[in-house]
């Protein structure tokens, strides 16, 4: 799609800054007629025309979390305000078998902080979405929730595990995040609940395209306290009160929001079954019901998760509690598993009432089909992807740059990074890529200096959201084992980043064993040192993608749906020690690193507690014994042997790349689900 026919026609700017709260006092010297934050105006103006514009078809996508970073993505600049410390912390404590530089030091990272809205893989996705709808130039509108206290922030207490604590941010002062003047309203058994809108503008990688994003605030003073709370924290769960009125907030919230600000929308994507509410407020606003097979055709589905406690369940008598009677019965009406049960589950909402749906891998589209064997025939599946231009490190992009002959405008169209099997045989080209590798490794390195990492040591790194299924300390089961493939090759750096639920007491026992076993590790720190970072997010997520020298995804198949941040790691040229689950099933003769472990074939999904460590570990050590014999022959004490097959995976990496991404996702989505 391309808005450049209609680009003169443009949205006014006077009424753009009239409807952002406190214009004048807090904002007149960041949002003016040429500039949002030190990105062009222009590109918004046009993307709010085309969103108002009843003639021209248009998405909103409603997900309850996005990750979005400034720090590495949509760097926005503040030129009448000093950045907020606030919003730009951190240091993180460090656990480490080199406990010196754990009683003295911290890293400190001295970024913005993430908008601190998301959780994990499922909002990074809905983030870099967004992004890639903006580089493509669909007119899109994201729905979120603006999280007053964020997830959480993490907290490493030594033999404590992991302490949650409330995050602490401004929105108000948050750069490219304006409150709107639009106040919404739903109504529920405790009276109406008041919604501020805010907007955050996301940016085609080349600026010229943008889509908004709006979230939806409680925390306004109209609200009785206990309202203002509601949208403190995502993903609250030690009341499932506070589950049913976030949900309702971002779907009937959602659809009023588009309402309050006149987009004409004509497609509702419903990023997983959070949103499900949006197809009952659609349907109690229609004064004729008949009329709702027809709106059921602009409503779209994507389902991100086999793991049963994903899927959101209320008791009638509990959505009673707070949404009004004729809700309640149309949520009976659409959304039991069975006529007779007394729970409604969002996720039946959506399937039975979505005209197309997805699953988020191939493999995950199959078991799909076994959970919900009544929508079979309407299960597609749409493999998940990454933002290039996020995930892409520095040197790695240079190097791309470097190649153009090859790669090409490698930033639009990322399919251009297959061609990177025709520099297969150049040797300068293998040089230069094991160079730039080794420069994002100690850019890594520089970063945790105190704990003297050393760049020509083999580094597996895994960082993700502390899930059982996804099964973190797997490569600690035997400890004698892995102290054994460092005696016989050489000697090993680990790296882990990780938050689990606050609510989670099984994802925090995890963290627990983690620092047991790094501890246990204490004797042998000059053959494996191991270290554990806090507050994994965005910022971390790329240094650790783009720098180790191996990705480790060792998640129960098949659990995982697809994961992601694989992807982050291949396009960077990371190999990858994988089980067979989720993307990597699509990868599996592509020789991008190293499959190991169990493997899932059809009938039923089995089960997720039985998480079959010994033999998955096992298979792991035998794997890391293939994995350390060859890094220690392309890399001898920093002597190169560019030859080596570890640089032909480096290159299956990238090849791959052109693939997994969320240019070619969101072009699929459009073919398969929006039809614009
Ligand atoms: C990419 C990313 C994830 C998703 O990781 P998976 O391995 O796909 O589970 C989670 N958290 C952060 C901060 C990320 O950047």
């Amino acid at each position: 799609m391309s808005s450049s026919s209609k680009e003169n026609t443009t949205y006014p700017f006077d009424y753009l800054a009239s409807s952002v709260e406190g214009y004048q006092e807090r904002y007149a010297a960041d949002v003016t007629e040429k500039s949002f934050f030190g990105f062009p105006m222009k590109s918004i103006l046009s993307a709010e025309r085309r969103l108002l514009d009843p003639k021209e078809p248009s998405i909103a996508y409603f997900s309850m979390e996005y990750g979005l970073a400034p720090s590495i993505y949509n760097s926005f600049q503040l030129s009448g305000r000093a950045i907020n410390e606030k919003n730009q912390f951190f240091s993180h404590e460090v656990f480490s078998n080199y406990w010196l530089a754990d009683y003295v030091f911290k890293v400190q990272i001295d970024k913005m902080l993430d908008i601190p809205i998301y959780s994990g893989g499922l909002g990074v996705l809905a983030g870099d979405t967004i992004k890639s709808a903006a580089d493509l130039g669909f007119p899109f509108v994201g729905i979120g929730i603006l999280w007053n206290k964020g997830y959480f922030k993490q907290n490493f207490w030594y033999k404590h595990g992991q302490v949650p604590e409330e995050l602490e941010w401004d929105p108000h002062t948050y750069p490219g995040l304006v409150p709107l003047k639009n106040i919404i309203h739903i109504d529920t058994q405790e009276g109406p609940l008041a919604l501020r809108l805010w907007k955050y503008y996301v940016y085609s990688y080349d600026k010229k395209r943008v889509c908004p994003l709006v979230l939806l605030d409680s925390n306004v003073e109209q609200n009785p306290e206990h309202f203002r709370r509601l949208t403190d924290q995502l993903y609250r769960s030690d009341d499932v009160w506070w589950k049913i009125y976030q949900r309702s907030i971002l779907g009937i919230g959602g659809m009023r929001a588009l309402a309050s600000l006149g987009y004409a929308i004509t497609r509702y994507h419903l990023n997983e079954g959070h949103a499900a509410f949006a197809l009952i407020e659609k349907y109690i606003n229609l004064e004729d019901k008949s009329q709702m097979q027809e709106e059921k055709n602009k409503f779209l589905f994507t389902c991100h998760t086999p793991v049963a406690a994903g899927h959101d369940r209320f008791f009638i008598h509990d959505t009673a509690r707070v949404l009004p009677q004729q809700y309640v019965d149309a949520a009976q009406m659409f959304g039991k598993e069975t006529p007779d049960s007394d729970q409604i589950n969002l996720t039946y909402i959506a399937l039975n009432n979505a005209q197309k749906m997805n699953a988020v891998a191939q493999k995950h589209g199959e078991v799909m089909r076994i959970q919900f064997p009544a929508f079979s025939g309407k299960i597609q599946a749409i493999t998940n992807g990454i933002h290039p231009h996020t995930w892409v490190s520095e040197g790695m992009a240079e190097l791309f740059d470097r190649y153009d002959e090859t790669f090409g405008d490698w930033r639009a169209e990322p399919e251009r990074l297959a061609q990177v099997m025709t520099l297969k045989t150049n040797d300068a080209f293998r040089k230069d890529l094991f160079e730039a590798h080794q420069k994002n490794k100690e850019q890594m390195i520089g970063t945790v200096n105190h704990w003297e990492l050393s760049k020509d040591i083999m580094t597996i790194a895994w960082a993700r959201r502390i899930a059982s299924y996804k099964r973190p300390a797997l490569i600690f089961y035997d400890i004698n084992r892995l102290v054994d493939l460092a005696k016989k090759h050489g000697p090993m750096q680990i790296l882990f980043a990780g938050k689990a639920h606050p609510n989670d007491n099984i994802g925090g026992s995890h963290i627990d064993k983690i620092l047991d076993h790094i501890d246990q590790l204490n004797p042998y720190k000059d053959l494996i040192k191991v270290l554990i970072l806090e507050n994994y997010d965005t910022y971390f997520g790329k240094l650790l993608t783009s720098s180790v020298d191996v990705w480790l995804n060792n998640p129960l198949p098949p659990f995982e749906a697809s994961g992601t941040s694989g992807m982050k790691a291949i396009i960077n040229g990371v190999l990858q020690a994988s089980t067979l689950d989720g993307w990597v099933v699509e990868a599996e003769h592509d020789d991008i690193g190293w499959i190991f472990g169990y493997r899932h074939s059809g009938g039923d999904l089995g089960s997720e507690t039985n998480s079959r460590l010994a033999e998955d570990s096992s298979a792991l050590y035998e794997t890391l014994d293939q994995i350390m014999a060859l890094y220690y022959q392309v890399n001898q004490k920093g002597r190169v042997d560019i030859h080596s097959a570890w640089i032909d995976k480096m290159i299956h990496c990238i090849a791959r790349s052109a693939f997994f991404n969320t240019q070619r996702m969101v072009k699929q989505y459009n073919e398969l689900m929006w039809g614009i």
